[in-house]
């Protein structure tokens, strides 16, 4: 049967930052992912300043600097027509001082190449992951590695000393190891669309609207703008009967931009859906697997937080876990504990903030109720300090999740 010290499942920002980590520490690593590639269309694809700066750490900057990237620098919101900064990213020290908008897919593909030079790191895909190898009974098997099935629809077993569950907010491997995250209420769903650039002065910001009746927030792609328009939770199918025209209507009101603009979505297969789910393990680990990113905490898409606690946490789990590994080639249940113990605060301060705004901005704007500016968001809009505050802990997180020393190679000169 195959061994491999640890089984990453699924190659999203968790899984191939953390494969990566573990291969530069020299742990023999494999990632199976289920999709041939990483292209992805509306996947977190906001790089946050906390990331930015890891990037430059692991000797990644300047390749990174060459991917097509948009440059965030304020949001600002609009309230029943009035405009409120509730971030100012450049006023954080330079070169970290922006949100970059890079496409998830040439992200992943730049750290499995990087990981691809490291002689213990192995990429299998299309493989799906079906289920773990446990042994024991009760409520804390321990898990032993994972079943796939390859593209030619052939079942195999690979053991593992560590299984990290990667596999986003449907994980299989949570689910096979009996974790269940509980889920949180969440006011809206998404439609994600895209739309030329309008000619306003909207370039580099991350613009909301909210008003009674409506919500939707559009952000500088650079070449595109990106627009998540808030619809009512579960209301995808009756919204949808109301007609294009509609919706490009109400679109078109709400963020000022012209027919011209929001024409050019020409049908509803121009407009995914994401379902937003918002949820926390309250134990992130069995014996011998940790759940990572999504499958250990799905976020809200405010903030655009997603991808960058993802990575965090891959970051705090190989600098945790790395030596075991290596030295001993095995991990216990308590070191799987300490990496749920760092990260816990984190993910549980930035749900608690996201559900602040859902309930002070994003529900009233879609139950019609929303009648004034919020008096947190009146003050942010005064301050510039409270915007360098909000813009520090949006793009920099709670606290900073450093590489360890044996990932790290040699920095690079700030990018401009
Ligand atoms: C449709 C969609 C739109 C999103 N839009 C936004 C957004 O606008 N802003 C934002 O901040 N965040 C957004 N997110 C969330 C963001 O993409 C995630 O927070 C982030 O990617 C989490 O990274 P992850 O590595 O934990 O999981 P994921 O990125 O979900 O990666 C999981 C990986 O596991 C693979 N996988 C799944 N099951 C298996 C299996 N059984 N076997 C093998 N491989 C498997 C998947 O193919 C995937 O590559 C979106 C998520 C989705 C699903």
């Amino acid at each position: 049967m195959e061994y491999t010290t640890c089984c990453v499942v699924g190659g999203g920002p968790a899984g191939m930052m953390v494969a990566l980590l573990l291969a530069r520490a020299g742990v023999d690593v494999t990632v199976l992912e289920k999709h041939p590639d990483f292209l992805r269309d509306f996947r977190g694809d906001t790089v946050h300043p906390s990331t930015l700066r890891l990037l430059d750490e692991l000797g990644l900057g300047s390749r990174f600097a060459e991917l097509p990237a948009g440059r965030l620098e304020r949001m600002r919101v609009h309230i029943n027509g009035t405009p409120v900064v509730m971030a100012d990213f450049s006023r954080l020290p330079a070169p970290y001082d922006y949100i970059a908008m890079v496409p998830q897919g040439d992200f992943l593909d730049l750290l499995a190449e990087e990981a691809a030079g490291e002689p213990t790191f192995t990429l299998r895909r299309p493989v799906t992951v079906t289920g773990l190898l446990t042994s024991g009974e009760g409520d804390s098997p321990r898990v032993h590695g994972v079943r796939y099935r390859s593209q030619d629809g052939t079942e195999h077993e690979l053991r593992a000393a560590l299984v990290l569950a990667c596999d986003g907010r449907d994980s299989v491997a949570r689910e096979a190891a009996g974790l269940r995250p509980h889920e949180f209420d969440v006011p809206m769903d998404v439609w994600q669309v895209r739309l030329p650039l309008p000619p306003d002065d909207s370039r580099g910001i991350v613009v909301g609207h909210f008003r009674a009746g409506g919500a939707a927030v559009s952000m500088d792609r650079g070449t595109y703008s990106q627009v998540a328009y808030l619809i009512p939770r579960g209301s995808d199918a009756q919204r949808r009967a109301l007609g294009l025209d509609a919706f490009r209507a109400h679109l078109s009101e709400l963020l000022g931009w012209s027919d011209d603009v929001v024409g050019a979505i020409r049908s509803w297969d121009d407009i995914p859906l994401l379902r937003v789910r918002m949820n926390r393990l309250r134990r992130w680990y069995r014996p011998g697997l940790l759940c990572l990113g999504d499958a250990a905490h799905a976020m809200s898409p405010v903030g655009g937080v997603g991808v960058n606690l993802a990575i965090a946490d891959a970051v705090a789990a190989a600098r945790l876990l790395a030596p075991a590994l290596r030295e001993r080639g095995t991990v216990t249940t308590a070191e799987l504990a300490r990496v749920q113990r760092r990260r816990m605060p984190a993910t549980l301060v930035t749900q608690r903030t996201q559900h602040g705004e859902h309930e002070m901005l994003l529900r009233p704007a879609l139950d019609g109720t929303l009648t004034k500016v919020p008096t947190p968001l009146r003050a942010v809009g005064r301050s510039a300090l409270l915007q360098t505050v909000t813009a520090h802990l949006g793009g920099k997180g709670l606290y900073r999740e450093r590489p360890p020393v044996f990932a790290r190679r040699v920095s690079v000169p700030p990018r401009p």
